[in-house]
């Protein structure tokens, strides 16, 4: 796994200006959650970090490697949509397997590669079913399945959990938790939910209006916020 490290991303839309100086490191096999209010620049700052977007200005360093410029199947990043994007009419093996396949893996480390995936997010007796037979946490797990057939270095997830009602919500954020553990994964992590923010992360960083108000632990921030618009945002009721 790897670090990830953002120095002075900035993104302007036209005269628009949506993120702002981004400097940010983050640290081999940490859980960080990007939390702020609607509109404030999450989804932009993660698609900058995939490559699906570019930034007017600033790098980005995986491993203190330079990937500003990599296309991004070559970032060795990996990102898990909050629309699943699963392809009903394949099974599922061949959804986790879609990465592979591809890559023009041989099929014996294909079968191993989602063999591995499925074991760990449980789904081992559902890889002959199709996607409209699963429910929505299992979709979820086939949708991060696909992630870790390709072995990224950081995973990156957009709200993963926002169109699972709130007891699923519940179980898939222990259960990302877990995998984070299980793969020593590097996980940055988008949310507008503060309570998820607060229980899964190692590090917060709340964003808002393009900035960073704060990056800290959990702890850190409920006991020393920053600024006023921390100490307001963390300590709401969702
Ligand atoms: P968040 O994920 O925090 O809700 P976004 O990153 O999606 O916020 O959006 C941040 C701001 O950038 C919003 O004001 C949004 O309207 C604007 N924005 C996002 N993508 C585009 C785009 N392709 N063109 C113009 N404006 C955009
Ligand atoms: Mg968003």
């Amino acid at each position: 796994m790897a670090t990830l490290e953002l120095a002075s991303i900035t993104k302007d839309f036209g005269a628009h200006k949506v993120l702002s100086g981004i400097d940010l490191a983050i640290r081999d096999r940490e859980f960080v959650v990007f939390v702020g209010p609607s509109g404030c620049g999450k989804s932009t700052l993660l698609r900058i970090i995939a490559g699906l977007e570019a930034a007017t200005s600033g790098r980005i360093l995986i491993d203190g490697q330079d990937v500003s410029d990599a296309a991004p199947v070559d970032r060795g990043i990996s990102m898990v949509f909050q629309s699943y994007a699963l392809y009903p009419h394949l099974s599922i093996f061949e959804n986790i397997a879609f990465p592979l396949r591809v890559a023009r893996l041989p099929e014996a480390e294909v079968k191993a590669k989602v063999a591995r995936a499925a074991d760990i997010l449980q789904l081992t007796d559902k890889l002959a079913l199709k996607p409209g037979q699963l429910s929505g946490g299992q979709r979820q797990r086939v949708a991060i399945g696909r992630s870790i057939v390709r072995n990224p270095k950081v995973f990156l997830f957009d709200e993963p959990l926002s169109n699972l009602d709130a007891a699923l919500r519940g179980e898939m954020r222990v259960e990302l938790s877990a995998l984070q553990r299980d793969l020593d994964a590097t996980m940055v992590y988008v949310t507008h939910d503060q309570i998820e923010a607060m229980t899964m992360a190692h590090r917060i960083v709340v964003l808002n209006k393009g900035r960073i108000e704060q990056f800290g632990s959990p702890m850190e921030l409920y006991h020393h916020p920053a600024t006023r618009f921390v100490a307001t945002f963390i300590g709401q009721p969702n």
